[in-house]
């Protein structure tokens, strides 16, 4: 039960500047703790803006030469760390467990899917190409090239520790940007232990740069997005954080990518094959608790299958067993901490006092553990309806028409996600155009992957809604890591 490292190096406790293993320069640490157990794991520098600078000065000193190496070079260091990962893809799911609290089976999927980017951008690199465009002009050339952007900073959430980091970093790296990481201060040992495998795959030092902080990261924060060396900000986490990043990005005109909240909407018709949609469903909405910012928020049933749909989610629910992730009986884990328990309590009581009902689940467990839940009798008015729950509550709401359930659909700000099950071929392209999302999964819950496009979307009107900017994976994703630089070749 308790985890064992085929290789303890792996489980590095410093962050990591130019290549080597540092400690806050003020020397102060902080706790990390194991959501199922609540003990402290260990530490890791409480870094402040003194180390976030000598990251961007190791990660700027190193730009050049990482940027004009041949693109089948840095193809070659990103294959090598993606060979590392796969090797050790068991401690690093020990790790991912250890600090995240996912059942082991979920943390190898995570370490397997992160190394998925790592291959595809290994790959990409060699693919940007740039163009040749025909002039107005005789005797004239128009050339664009792609270059990398420069030094990137990075920040990145606890619920994929490690996939949200092999997504950003190897796109930038395969680009030609240098990078420097920000952990969640929750799960620093997922990013740190990829430090390490970059090492053993020989990256040149101040390529790839990790500084952990906790409660420095407001002052951390502000200085990446102020600092003049620092090109871009690529972020995942709450649209709350990534407006004020935005704001704070201004100052410098940095380029800025933002992977925000959800809401997704899931919306079951009658015509579906309802088998599917509740495997999908289970999927979509209990992926990592519910902590994902593609999971399923609003589930939609049309009435006539409402009942059944409900009561056969509630039973394959009931399957689920809950507990520490290293139990290899266990499929759900422990929430993050108390602060994601206490949410998805208010949620649940907020929707009963409003009149919904509770048919499996609803209660905490002990600890960071919460019961799965499934919600009937689902209103607008009830608060999960408009706020992203980000925990195991399936909430059911009743719809009698399409019309009625793609307004109740759009009804969000965000715009990041959205499924429906229906066999009405009419039906899927008409709702696949109609969702105000960035992705759309028609008759699966299962929409990431490396090769297709991860991003929010906008609304009819094409204004973007609050799940972000750019997109990540896919042949697209690497243009977020590069500028375009034009040359005007005349005298031909
Ligand atoms: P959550 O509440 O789920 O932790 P956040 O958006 O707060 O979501 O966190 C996502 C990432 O953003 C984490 O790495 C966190 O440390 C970081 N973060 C939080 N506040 C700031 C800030 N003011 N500036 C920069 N990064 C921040």
């Amino acid at each position: 039960k308790s985890p064992k490292f085929k290789d303890p190096s792996l489980f590095c406790k410093s962050a990591f500047i130019n290549n080597e293993w540092v400690n806050a320069k003020s020397g102060e640490t902080y706790s990390v703790i194991d959501p199922a157990t609540e003990n402290e794991i260990g530490k890791v520098p409480e870094m402040n803006v003194e180390d976030i600078r000598e990251a961007i000065k190791a990660a700027k000193s190193a730009f050049k030469e990482w940027a004009n190496l041949t693109a089948k070079n840095r193809h070659d260091f990103l294959l090598a760390l993606h060979s590392q990962i796969l090797e050790n893809q068991n401690d690093l799911a020990t790790i991912l467990t250890l600090e995240n609290g996912k059942s082991y089976n979920e943390s190898l999927g995570e370490i397997r899917y992160g190394a998925t980017f790592v291959e595809w951008f290994a790959q990409e690199s060699r693919r940007v190409y740039g163009d040749v465009i025909p002039s107005p002009f005789k005797n004239h050339k128009i050339i664009v090239e792609k270059q990398p952007i420069g030094v990137v900073g990075l920040i990145t959430p606890w619920n994929f520790p490690s996939a949200m980091i092999t997504r950003k970093v190897s796109a930038a790296l395969a680009a030609g940007c240098t990078v420097v990481i920000k952990p969640a201060p929750e799960t620093p040992y997922s990013a740190l232990a990829l430090a390490e495998l970059a090492v053993r795959s020989g990256f040149p030092k101040g390529v790839i740069n990790v500084v952990t902080t906790d409660k420095h990261i407001k002052e951390v924060g502000l200085e990446l997005c102020t600092n003049l060396d620092v090109k871009k900000i690529s972020f995942t986490g709450s649209s709350a954080v990534g407006k004020l990043l935005m704001e704070q990005s201004s100052s410098t005109l940095k380029n800025i990518s933002l992977e925000l909240g959800g809401n997704a909407p899931f919306i079951i018709f009658d015509d579906a094959d309802i088998d599917s949609a509740v495997e999908g469903a289970i999927a979509c909405k209990f992926r990592a608790m519910g902590q994902a910012c593609i999971a399923a928020n609003r589930i939609y049933v049309q009435s006539s299958i409402y009942a059944e749909f409900a009561s056969r989610l509630a039973d394959k629910v009931s399957g689920f067993q809950v507990g520490n992730g290293f139990d290899p009986k266990t499929t759900h884990g422990p929430l993050i901490n108390q602060r994601a328990v206490n949410k998805v309590t208010r949620h649940v009581e907020d929707a009963v006092a409003k009149g919904a009902e509770i048919l499996i689940g609803g209660t905490k467990h002990t600890g960071n553990f919460f019961y799965p839940t499934v919600l009937t009798n689902m209103t607008k008015e009830m608060v999960i309806t408009s706020e992203e729950t980000f925990g195991p509550i399936a909430a059911l709401y009743k719809f009698e028409t399409e019309d009625e359930v793609m307004k109740l659909a759009n009804d969000s700000p965000y715009g990041l996600a959205g499924y429906f099950y229906s066999r009405d071929i009419g039906r899927c392209w008409r709702v696949a155009n109609a969702l105000e999302v960035g992705m759309v999964g028609v008759n699966t819950g299962i929409i990431h992957n490396c090769e297709a496009p991860f991003g929010g979307g906008s609304d009819i009107f094409i204004n973007i809604k609050e799940s972000g900017l750019g997109r990540e994976g896919s042949k697209y994703g690497i243009d977020d890591f590069i500028d375009l630089k034009y040359v005007s070749m005349g005298g031909l």
